[in-house]
């Protein structure tokens, strides 16, 4: 915008710096015409002076020569003597006269005076081939004085003639009588009147139709500055006078006042125009400042804002950082295509005894030795957020010692910047875990005697009855009561029965030697044993064990034939196929239990194929 705006200023002060030159280029033109109007003045007012007073002169000559003339004419021809008094006394007056001069009527010399000097003319006769014959005439026939032309003297020099007509009175009539001539020298006139004017500050010139007659002077000094003026000499107006000023009267009136005005003028001119530039300028970059200036502040305004809030974000990023190395759970994130980890907390490789560097390496350089199956859980993870699952894994970490950390992996993918982010939050759950397994195990074991319970017993039968079935091998099951029970409880208090359950249940645990083989407690006092993967043979032995185990007990029974607590066993094997259910199974065990307590106990009993219940 400055730019632009500047140009209408620039323009202005060039128009005004324009106006003002010009201004001082008139004042100093007309103070220079001015000048040369009141020299031309000048000039004029004393050239028509010089030429009146020439005129005046000549005029003066041409009235004293008239008076001689009047005296001729009245009182007839004048003696000689009275003639040159007469003359003599004009000749005296003025100086310029070459002579004055009687030629008579026939026009040849007469009287002459002075006569020194003019010894030439004595045998001077007017003729009709002189050229001032005609003029001569003419003022013969008109009686009237003529001024001739110039001429050159017969004595030498220029110089011109004032014929004044003489006549005699002859018998009453006029009768021409000669002229009275006056002859005027060109040089000692122009001397006399250069005798009135400053001769150092006038060129002067005296002209005959243009050509020169005398000059003073350098008429030609300073052209276009002389004046000339006419003369009016009588009859004759072919003299004029040219008056011109000299170089030194130039010098003299050449003022330096234009000079100064003009020099000052264009200087003042550009000072003012240059001031006004200045200014111009300088307001236009004290405008450019000051938008320059507020465009900072308003830049330094954001910058401090934007600062703030950046060091705001980083103490609160800190903090939330500073608050992720307090938690627990372990969170970590990491570039999923490079491993390259973005962030973690202290609790992530703590937990697991790494140093940050170790576990950032292992990461990166061999995922599978910090979480055995990375590859398939990073691959599970990108599946269960595009299918909007759970993310939550149960995962196993490898601590630095080998050891395996239980761990549940909450995971998070998220695309930034064309990259695969995975934020991971783990959480050491061993503890919980032991504490389902515990519960779990709780829940399938009998609260008196720890065997486990029915429902277990039930669960595990089913089990492994189609384990079995799959494999294809035998599988039996003892169902065991112990004997007159109820009289034992009777006899000895129910206390005491609860401690008979434990010992023997205990007895029932250690008769069990294989993987596989369940023992629990079915009921009341009633126990029942599966033995997996055992015919005939093995069921026979495991009951005969038991039976021996329980009398080495020797627990005394007061209310028993034997004395002592003992139990019965109902065996049955089978071989599990696909359309049997096991619930037959415990029906053939209870019905051979039955026969052994019918059989009169103590004893273990087969179940038979051919028996039928009653
Ligand atoms: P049999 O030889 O025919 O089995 O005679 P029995 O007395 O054992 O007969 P029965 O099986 O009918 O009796 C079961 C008795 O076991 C009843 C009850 O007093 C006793 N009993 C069952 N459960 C418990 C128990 O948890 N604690 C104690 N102390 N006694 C129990
Ligand atoms: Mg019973
Ligand atoms: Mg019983």
């Amino acid at each position: 915008m400055p730019a632009l705006s500047a140009w209408p200023a620039r323009l202005a002060l060039a128009l005004l710096l324009v106006v003002l030159s010009s201004a001082s280029v008139l004042l100093w033109r007309q103070l220079e015409g001015e000048r040369q109007q009141r020299l031309e003045e000048r000039l004029g007012y004393q050239a028509r002076s010089l030429a009146r007073q020439l005129e005046s002169t000549l005029h003066l000559e041409v009235a004293s020569l008239e008076r001689i003339a009047r005296l001729w004419n009245s009182l007839g021809r004048l003696p000689r003597a009275g003639w040159e008094e007469e003359v003599a006394h004009a000749l005296r007056g003025f100086p310029a006269y070459q002579s004055i001069q009687w030629v008579g009527e026939d026009l040849r010399m007469r009287w002459l005076l002075p006569l020194a000097g003019n010894e030439a003319a004595l045998n001077f006769r007017l003729t009709a081939d002189h050229p001032n014959y005609p003029l001569a005439m003419q003022a013969r026939d008109s009686g009237e004085q003529r001024f001739s032309n110039s001429f050159e003297l017969v004595q030498g020099g220029r110089g011109f003639v004032l014929y004044t007509p003489l006549y005699r009175d002859e018998g009453g009539a006029r009768v021409f009588d000669g002229f009275l001539q006056g002859v005027f020298r060109v040089e000692p006139l122009m001397q006399q009147l250069l005798g009135q004017i400053d001769r150092d500050a006038f060129n002067l010139e005296l002209l005959e139709n243009g050509h020169s007659l005398f000059r003073h002077g350098q008429v030609d000094g300073a052209p276009g500055l002389s004046q000339r003026v006419d003369l009016q000499l009588l009859n004759n107006r072919g003299f004029s006078l040219r008056l011109s000023p000299t170089a030194q009267l130039l010098a003299q009136l050449n003022t330096p006042l234009p000079g100064v005005v003009l020099g000052a003028g264009l200087a003042i001119s550009l000072l003012l125009v240059a001031a006004l530039a200045l200014a111009l300028e300088n307001s236009r970059r004290a405008h450019a400042l000051q938008v320059a200036n507020r465009r900072f502040k308003v830049e330094a305004t954001r910058r401090e804002e934007t600062e703030q809030r950046l060091s705001e974000n980083r103490e609160r990023l800190q903090l939330v950082l500073d608050l992720t190395d307090s938690s627990h759970d372990g969170l970590f994130i990491f570039d999923s295509a490079s491993r390259e980890l973005l962030h973690m907390n202290q609790a992530t490789y703590a937990s697991l005894g790494y140093r940050p560097e170790q576990f950032a390496q292992l990461l990166r350089d061999d995922p599978e030795k910090l979480l055995p199956g990375f590859h398939r859980w990073l691959e599970q993870a990108r599946q269960a957020q595009r299918d909007n699952l759970s993310r939550i894994f149960q995962r196993e970490l490898i601590r630095r010692d080998g050891s395996r950390q239980p761990a549940e992996i909450n995971t998070q993918l998220v695309q930034l910047h064309g990259r695969e982010y995975l934020i991971a939050v783990s959480r050491d759950n061993s503890e919980r875990l032991q504490l389902e397994a515990q519960l779990q195990r709780l829940s399938q074991l009998d609260g008196l005697t720890g065997l486990y319970n029915r429902r277990y017993f039930d669960q595990q039968l089913q089990a492994e009855w189609r384990r079995l079935r799959r494999i294809g091998a035998p599988l039996a099951l003892l169902m065991l009561d112990i004997d007159h029970f109820k009289a034992y409880n009777d006899a000895l208090g129910h206390l005491a029965g609860d401690d008979a359950l434990r010992k023997v249940s205990t007895v029932l645990q250690e008769s069990l030697q294989r993987e596989g083989d369940v023992a629990c407690r079915y009921g009341g006092e009633e126990f029942a044993i599966i033995l997996a993967n055992t015919g005939l043979e093995g069921g026979e032995h495991v009951a005969a064990r038991i039976h021996a185990a329980i009398a080495h007990l020797d627990i005394a029974h007061p209310a028993s034939p034997l004395g002592r607590l003992s139990l019965s066993i109902g065996l049955t094997v089978v071989d599990p196929v696909s359309d049997e259910a096991p619930g037959e199974l415990l029906a053939q065990g209870d019905q051979a239990l039955y026969r052994a307590k019918h059989e009169g106990r103590n004893r273990t009993c087969l179940w038979q194929p051919a028996e039928t219940p009653e």
